[in-house]
């Protein structure tokens, strides 16, 4: 059998090639391991009926002669991307039963470069939340460890790839959702450049935050996934013509910012300050500047971002209304079925952004809420270039933790404690930057390995300096 849960993309195409074994082979271990665990991590929540036929479809090609950049790679999807003829619900009750009518332009990328869609990943209900517990069809569990989440929003697509349920897959990422079920399942995460992936197909969330990034094992293996979706698409008005984009080559030495006071924060556990420290030592010692930065608005990013994510999400999700798509709960009026629909097919959490989103836009306080946080948000982007003059990237931990029990955050009835895990993540988006996380080492937790990441920032388009200071982590730890 296969052993998928060691094997990297780059060594599967190479074995494809060379006829190890085919990609029909491949499929099957792959689908074996989602028999065998996904009954308990609930990572799928559909595996796709025509994977087989794409594999068999991958075979004949191969002994052909043909190449393309993932031939015959199983990956599996985010339940919010859509994909042409197959059910699409982001976690969502109240799109039970939709099925895509376009495929997503980041979807067809992958088809297009021979990749076996294997299935629909689970997630947060419309990727709110940070644990994957938010999600109408149950929570998807850490293969690491049953009792702990897999981290969210992205929690199907990181545990699929944990499992050895698929070789990679693609998340969405609005505040951390690739990046932190990355850390707590030790992946590699990256979230791109805003305007680097095309939002086309994807579900929003809110569209000024959103990006699409790949889960995979190594960094190598997200550059290859990213080189096949980075690609400029007219359908997304914010997505940049790939000649308009800077160019940046990986270096060998880096300048690494340090926003130390934030850094240090209480917040963060002290075994993941001393991991991420140890790890900064270690960098330093391998010729790499360590550079203290200044962002005195770091420690506000995460209370701008959840006032203009709320305003966003009230706004975007006003078209689920029971009259368009998926569920729809009949009431005497037109008003009334829009009410009961939206009452019965959202979550709690969903209901709560609605609400706050509103609130954040209704006429007596935009300005006090909506405007004073865009106009932070404007601030944090100017302190973030400025850093960026003297170095090349930023670094900070992925996570404030280790994943989390189930229950740890989501039992808290304010929501907060599910907010504040996003206080090192949300950054890269309310900027637009690029951002990875890497595995940096595990942590002892009642006796398990817990797996932690450290992320770094980069200039907007300098992927490239992530994916070079993401193969230092993975020498040094
Ligand atoms: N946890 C964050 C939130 O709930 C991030 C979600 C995401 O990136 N989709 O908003």
């Amino acid at each position: 059998m296969i052993d998928i849960k060691n094997l990297t993309i780059i060594d599967a195409r190479a074995k494809l090639m060379k006829g190890e074994f085919k990609a029909s082979e491949l499929l099957e271990a792959v689908l074996a391991n989602i028999a065998e665990k996904n009954g308990e991590v609930n990572a799928y929540l559909e595996v796709f009926e025509d994977a087989r036929t794409q594999a068999k479809a991958a075979d004949v090609l191969i002994e052909s002669g043909a190449t393309a950049p993932l031939l015959g790679i199983p990956v599996a999807i985010k339940d919010n991307m859509l994909y042409e003829g197959h059910l699409a619900t982001a976690g969502s009750k109240i799109l039970e039963g939709y099925k895509s009518t376009m495929t997503a332009h980041a979807v067809q990328a992958l088809v297009n470069a021979g990749a076996i869609i294997v299935g629909r990943a689970n997630m947060d209900e419309f990727a709110m939340g940070s644990t994957g517990e938010n999600s109408a069809y149950g929570a998807t569990k850490n293969p690491l460890d049953l009792n702990r989440v897999a981290g969210g929003s992205s929690s199907g697509s990181a545990a699929v790839v944990a499992m050895g349920g698929a070789l990679g897959s693609l998340g969405t990422d609005t505040g951390g959702s690739v990046r932190t079920p990355a850390s707590h399942t030790g992946l590699v995460g990256l979230k791109p450049t805003y305007g680097a992936v095309s939002r086309s197909g994807i579900m929003a969330m809110a569209s000024s935050f959103d990006q699409v990034g790949p889960f995979t094992k190594t960094v190598t293996d997200a550059e290859l996934l990213y080189s096949v979706i980075d690609k400029q698409d007219p359908e997304d008005m914010t997505s940049v013509p790939n000649d308009a984009r800077p160019t940046a080559w990986a270096k060998s030495h880096f300048k690494i910012g340090v926003p130390e006071d934030f850094v240090n924060n209480e917040g963060i556990d002290a075994d993941v300050r001393a991991k991420f420290k140890e790890m900064l030592a270690k960098m330093e010692a391998k010729g790499h500047k360590i550079i203290p930065v200044s962002l005195p608005t770091l420690p506000a990013a995460l209370a701008v971002y959840y006032v203009l994510v709320p305003a966003e999400v009230s706004s975007n999700l006003a078209r689920y209304d029971g009259v368009r798509y998926g569920v729809r709960v009949p009431g005497e009026t037109l008003l009334d079925t829009y009410k009961n629909t939206r009452a019965e097919g959202f979550g709690e959490e969903v209901r709560r952004r609605v609400l706050l989103g509103t609130y954040v836009l209704s006429a007596g306080y935009y300005d006090a809420y909506y405007n004073k946080a865009a106009l932070v948000r404007r601030k944090l982007t100017d302190e973030v270039a400025e850093a960026f003059k003297g170095v090349d990237v930023i670094a900070m931990p992925s996570a404030v933790s280790p994943a989390p029990k189930i229950g740890e955050l989501s039992e808290d009835p304010t929501g907060m404690k599910m907010y504040l895990a996003d206080i090192l993540t949300v950054t890269a988006n309310t900027v637009g930057v690029p951002a990875i996380s890497v595995p940096m080492g595990t942590l002892d937790r009642e006796g398990k390995d817990l797996p932690i990441g450290m992320q770094f920032m980069a200039p907007h388009f300098h992927e490239q300096y992530l994916f070079g200071i993401g193969r230092e982590v993975e020498a040094l730890r």
